[in-house]
């Protein structure tokens, strides 16, 4: 009985050190082995808790910290040493931001394109006045306009989108995650001044959403007149085909940058 009992209990210290020894080891940014699986669901789940259990206005400038804080010992160390990646050894090649808040937000209310709701969006002042400017010549140009699908993301909303991009893809690819979504303080949507927009056409068109590919945006008439004008209201195309940041072909992501 007691050799029994030892063996069991050698079982068990065997499995636990492998299971640690497997949770730190290094981080394989092509396919997380699946105990860190495990630590990234988890991380999401605790952020995706946290974040439901605020009001929704809330949810878009939620603070890092804050967030980083609702993770037990065991998910922040792993949110952690994800987080200090170098971006660059993952394929993103763009510029880090300052983690700063924008001087002044304007709240934008969620509007319903075909059956979803683009939720309450935040953008700077600067950027959204310039906004409202070209939606007006664009609805006069072609009687359509665009609605803001993501506009400021605090560095807390990009990590938990982080990890949810990270957890919704099939090898819990870091690599793969890279040319998609930028780790905190490397997003424009964070950038305070040259802060970005997704765009979302009036029936539910962002190129990103359900089955959309970039195809799907490039199609749009309303995606024609902003290659052709947006310029003029200080918005610019981040990620075109084949750009230098490794990120993937971007057509409804625009920043704002001044003349
Ligand atoms: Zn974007």
């Amino acid at each position: 009985m007691k050799k029994f009992l030892l063996m069991i209990l050698m079982l068990v210290l065997i499995t636990f050190l492998y299971l640690s020894y497997l949770f730190y080891s290094g981080i394989n940014i092509d396919q997380l082995n699946f105990v860190q699986r495990w630590a990234a669901n988890s991380v999401f789940a605790s952020f995706d808790n946290y974040l439901n259990s605020i009001p929704k206005d809330q949810r878009a400038i939620v603070g890092y910290d804050v967030l980083m804080n609702q993770l037990n010992f065991i998910e922040r160390n792993f949110a952690e040493r994800i987080f200090s990646i170098n971006p660059k050894t993952i394929g993103f090649k763009g510029p880090k931001y300052s983690k700063e808040k924008p001087g002044k937000l304007v709240k934008v209310e969620s509007v319903k394109v075909e059956g979803r709701e683009t939720g309450i969006q935040y953008c700077p002042e600067h950027s959204y006045n310039d906004y409202l400017l070209m939606m007006e010549k664009m609805k006069k140009d072609i009687g359509k306009q665009l609605h803001i699908d993501s506009g400021y993301r605090s560095p807390g909303k990009q990590a938990y989108l982080f990890f949810y991009y990270l957890t919704t893809s099939s090898e819990y690819s870091l690599k793969e995650n890279a040319k998609w979504i930028a780790m905190p303080g490397y997003s424009e949507h964070g950038n305070p001044v040259n802060n970005a927009i997704d765009f979302t056409s009036e029936n539910g068109i962002n190129g990103f959403s359900d089955n959309q590919t970039a195809k799907d945006f490039e199609a749009l008439p309303e995606f024609d007149w902003l290659m052709k004008n947006a310029n003029q209201f200080n918005f610019y195309l981040s990620y075109p085909k084949d750009n230098p940041f490794g990120v993937a072909y971007e057509p409804w992501h625009w920043h704002w940058e001044s003349k």
